[in-house]
């Protein structure tokens, strides 16, 4: 289970998130969903701390994140550096650019962190790459650079290396949105097998057939808050917040 409380962020006067909460059961699938600089990503990045909250709790893998003020920015860090790295571990992110080392090989991309950072023995370490490139429907392309594969496939690669950590829940922050259109589909095939394996999802998303389709939650951002958020077979057809009405119809 995830549980994030009441998050604010700023940057400088600039309010960001304005007390912005998440809880996400196992098995749950959430869309976040919202439109450019209602503060999807910077949300996202609070969770696991790759931005700094100025206040709000976080709650992952049976453990309150410690958190203490870090003077020099008015906000919050870690208070326990070997907390963090051990929750990092239980929350892996697939970022909208892939993310992928330029230097290695898919494999090495996906062994590296289970190997340095877990301590997977390298043999077995290899094993769990192959199965889970191959749970992303990737043949033959460990040998392969990231620069040489399609932006689809480079995608699924960083799906992989995610799930190569066995983490308890996967944030993803626009995994298909720098991609080519006849590209998205195939990601997007992936993440719903992942949702119906029962996966632990936290998605933010432009695509409104799979935050309908496949997440079991829709929280619909606007300037820093929730707006509105329920079942998507809900909110998504019949929103109640004007604003929401608004966003669904391409005009905000
Ligand atoms: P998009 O759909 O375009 O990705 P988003 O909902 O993810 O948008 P955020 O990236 O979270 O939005 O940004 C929210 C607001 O915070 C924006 O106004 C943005 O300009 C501002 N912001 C984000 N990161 C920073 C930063 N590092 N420094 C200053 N302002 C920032
Ligand atoms: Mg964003």
């Amino acid at each position: 289970k995830l549980h994030v409380a009441d998050i604010h962020k700023s940057y400088g006067s600039h309010e960001v998130l304005k007390g912005v909460s998440l809880t996400a059961h196992a098995g749950d699938v959430i869309s976040i969903i919202g439109s450019s600089g209602s503060g999807k990503s910077t949300f996202l990045r609070c969770i696991n701390l790759l931005e700094q909250p100025n206040s709000g709790k976080i709650f992952a893998a049976g453990e309150e994140l410690q958190l203490v003020p870090d003077s020099r920015h008015g906000a919050l860090k870690a208070g326990d550096a070997k907390q963090l790295a051990r929750l990092r571990t239980k929350l892996a992110m697939v970022f909208q650019h892939f993310n992928l080392w330029a230097h290695m090989t898919v494999l090495e991309n996906i062994i590296e962190a289970p190997v340095h950072v877990l301590g997977v023995p390298k043999d077995e370490a290899i094993a769990r790459a192959r199965k889970y490139l191959e749970k992303v429907g990737l043949k033959n392309v460990e040998d392969k650079y990231p620069s040489h594969m399609s932006g689809g496939q480079q995608q699924r690669v960083a799906i992989a290396r995610a799930l190569a950590m066995e983490p308890e829940v996967m944030l993803f922050d626009e995994p298909t949105s720098a991609l080519d259109p006849e590209l998205v589909g195939e990601v997007l095939r992936v993440m719903q097998d992942l949702a119906r394996e029962g996966r632990t999802m936290v998605v933010v998303t432009h695509e409104m057939g799979f935050a309908r389709e496949v997440s079991n939650h829709v929280i619909f951002l606007h300037q820093g808050r929730i707006e509105e958020q329920g079942n998507p077979k809900e909110v998504l057809v019949k929103p109640k917040s004007e604003r929401l009405a608004q966003f669904l119809s391409g005009s905000l």
